[in-house]
């Protein structure tokens, strides 16, 4: 296959995906198979010869499509949206064609410097102060490892990074129950310890309590610990619990602590002033993560962090070996320094496509609709007998639940094998509970409101 093959191919490819899309809600969300299906159809080794495109790609549409969870289904309520709007599609397509590495300012200036410009940008949407700068990693886990190796090296004056940890003293973070999963992972993998994450209980609103938070610092530095920096919840993952930013700044500022706060899911929603309250004070922060890829509809993967000072970071990430620097051009960004590995995509491309494309108005009109629709998808549950509404909408996120554990879960097993609709599950207050979350980026109220009929349908209420 040469680039003239790839000329022709690429139109085949962008038909296929048309009719894709255009078919979507003719396919259940959730492919119905069984482990190693579609491995048992591929074969044991790779070819000797070159192989036809044509039966590679006939092989592609037999196998692939039926055999995915489909991310961009109208009808996907599951997890958090991976959303990916058209134009970002085609960025990512001449992304793609270009095939950079943008690891120095050198190697691939436009994307560096539209990297630079869509962080600015995006700091504006969000309405954070212009002081905020930032990078774009591949994902919230990244950005938040980021973080917290920067607070365990601001801790330790960055003598970790030479010495190692070993006879370092005992550090801590502090974080609530709500945040993700990737906070516990960045303190495994950052040396400190998952014991060493104190998770800070939460208040009636689901809250970290502030006077908890300046509790535990106080009683860490007497025993001898070394508290490192705070994370805070802005849409937890499990419910959508938001901390009081404001307050629990507050007290991280009066212990002279650094604050990340995760709002990986939730900040997208942030470009509807009217939700800003959920994270008042947030400018206080040192770094936020948000993600684009959830539910701005940048596809995956896109990560943003903004910082109030990169210098921290940088000092902790970057290195400039010889076969690294840029003669005479010390000075200039290089966003390998600010991020953990050394090569980088050109992501920022289809940032710069979708907020073009689409307008702040009309990503707005989204989430807007996205948060009355799961209000009224919420509403229509509730009168359902038998179900409970578990958690209000925080945004387009709630739970619902039956009345025992093992009817809920079986509920779900059948709500998924239906296939019309996807929703997965947490654990709350002690029971298991279904989520809904509202935000694909193509979603009509028709297909939100399919959620209370599939579940009528299946408790057998007309
Ligand atoms: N933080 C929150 C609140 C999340 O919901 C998620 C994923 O859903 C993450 C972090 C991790 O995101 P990523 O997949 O970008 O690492």
């Amino acid at each position: 296959m040469d680039h003239d093959d790839l000329r022709h191919w690429s139109k085949r490819a962008a038909d296929w995906a048309h009719d894709y899309h255009a078919t979507l809600r003719d396919r259940p969300v959730r492919a119905p198979l069984t482990p190693g299906a579609t491995a048992a159809q591929l074969p044991p080794a790779p070819p000797e010869e070159p192989e036809a495109m044509e039966d590679i790609f006939s092989d592609f549409t037999r196998l692939i499509p039926a055999a995915m969870t489909h991310w961009q289904h109208p009808r996907f309520f599951a997890y958090f949206p991976a959303n990916a709007a058209p134009a970002s599609m085609l960025a990512e397509q001449l992304a793609n064609a270009i095939a950079s590495q943008g690891m120095l300012w050198q190697t691939s200036p436009a994307a560096t410097e539209v990297e630079q410009v869509m962080i600015r940008w995006l700091a504006s949407a969000l309405g954070l102060p212009d002081r905020f700068t930032g990078t774009i990693h591949d994902s919230a886990t990244t950005a938040t490892l980021s973080a917290i190796l920067t607070m365990r090296e601001a801790a330790l004056d960055w003598q970790g990074l030479q010495q190692g940890l070993s006879g370092q003293p005992r550090l801590r973070l502090y974080a609530s129950a709500e945040t993700h999963s990737s906070v516990d992972k960045a303190a495994r993998i950052a040396g400190i310890g998952q014991e060493n994450l104190v998770k800070i209980p939460t208040d009636a609103t689901l809250s970290m309590k502030p006077g908890a938070l300046a509790g535990a610092i106080a009683a860490d530095r007497a025993a001898g610990f070394l508290p490192a920096g705070v994370i805070l919840c802005a849409g937890g993952t499990s419910v959508g619990a938001f901390d009081r930013i404001a307050d629990c700044i507050a007290v991280a500022r009066a212990a002279d602590l650094p604050v990340h706060v995760d709002a990986a899911w939730a900040g997208s929603a942030m470009i509807c002033p009217e939700f800003r309250t959920l994270w008042t004070g947030v400018e206080g922060a040192d770094s936020i993560v948000f993600n684009p890829h959830k539910w701005l509809g940048a596809q995956f993967d896109c990560a943003v962090q903004f910082l109030a000072d990169p210098a921290p970071q940088i000092r902790t990430l970057g290195l400039r070996p010889t076969y690294l620097q840029t003669a005479g051009r010390e000075e200039i960004t290089n966003f390998n320094e600010w991020t953990i590995p050394l090569g980088r995509r050109f992501r920022s491309l289809k940032l710069w496509f979708t907020l073009r494309a689409y307008g702040l108005s009309g990503l707005r009109a989204r989430i807007r609709n996205h948060v009355d629709w799961a209000r009224q998808a919420r509403d229509a549950l509730a009168r359902l007998p038998g179900v409970t509404i578990t958690t209000e909408p925080s945004l387009s996120l709630f739970t619902f639940a039956l009345p025992t554990d093992a009817g809920t879960e079986a509920l779900l097993t059948r709500i998924n094998d239906d296939g019309r609709i996807y929703l997965t599950q947490t654990r709350h207050a002690g029971r298991f509970v279904i989520r809904v979350q509202v935000g694909q980026f193509d979603c009509t109220r028709e297909d939100v409101m399919t959620i209370p009929q599939v579940v009528a349908d299946l408790l057998g209420q007309k």
